[in-house]
């Protein structure tokens, strides 16, 4: 947006944590030109110092900064105001711990990225935690235990465009009912638990198999492609599950 703009009703603002002047430079421009207010801060004690100064609707944060760990970071931030947090990774071994160790980063994004990736995670995770009626066990709390078998949506839940009744063991997309066979059924549950939570293969088994031992990690991929296709027959323009490459699945309802 030009300087000499008239300011807008709502621009959401935005903490970004990144200490190379290049990549804050980037995410900067990119938010601005999207109607997002970002403020700038290079360490860990400067974001602590604008935390203080006004409240934020979201956080892009490193994780490799000059005084701190964007991990140890985000826990505080976590600890504090539950205030959404996409990470910025540059390696594998960070995305492992981002995921693996369920930090309660509301989504990562890998380095480099495009501007356009970037604002599009940005206006998700907004409409995610800021959507109303959402359960504050699910606020921030990616977290959270969900026992196997045992997702939360419950009988008559509607959960974006899906509609769950687990009594009769079906799910409406988009009002038509998905023929789906047990194992997508459970599959798809497992993910609309948590929409927006990356599932690793070993953790969707878990959660989907009655017997995970026994199945491989291609046996999600496979039933993951068979649900898809059943989404796509319903509504051929989105495909809410999101393939997270070398690590997973989940499911975006923005
Ligand atoms: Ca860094």
């Amino acid at each position: 947006m030009p300087p000499n703009a008239a300011p807008t009703v709502e621009r959401p603002p935005i903490l970004v944590v990144e200490d190379e002047p290049a990549i804050a430079d980037t995410i900067l421009y990119a938010l601005r030109t999207e109607g997002f207010d970002p403020d700038w801060a290079t360490t860990v004690g400067a974001a602590r110092e604008s935390l203080g100064r006004r409240s934020y609707a979201l956080a892009v944060l490193d994780i490799g900064l000059p005084d701190g760990s964007g991990f140890d970071f985000c826990r505080e931030l976590r600890a504090r105001d539950g205030l959404p947090v996409i990470f910025l990774t540059a390696r594998s071994e960070e995305i492992d711990r981002v995921v693996g160790l369920e930090i309660g980063a509301d989504d990562y994004i890998v380095k480099p990225f495009s501007p356009r990736e970037l604002t599009a995670r940005v206006r998700a995770v907004l409409r995610r935690t800021q959507a109303p009626a959402r359960p504050a066990t699910e606020l921030g709390r990616h977290d959270a235990p969900v026992p196997a078998g045992d997702p939360a949506p419950r009988t008559g839940s509607t959960r974006g465009p899906f509609l769950i009744d687990e009594d009769r063991c079906e799910v409406r997309y988009h009002t038509t009912r998905l023929d789906l066979t047990r194992r997508e059924y459970r599959l798809l549950l497992a993910l609309l638990a948590q929409p927006g939570r990356v599932f690793s293969r070993e953790q969707l088994l878990t959660r989907a198999w009655d017997e995970p031992e026994a199945s491989l990690d291609r046996t999600v991929d496979a039933h993951i492609k068979t649900l898809r296709a059943k989404l796509r027959a319903v509504d051929a323009t989105t495909d809410p599950i999101r393939t997270h490459r070398g690590f997973g699945y989940s499911i975006e309802l923005g």
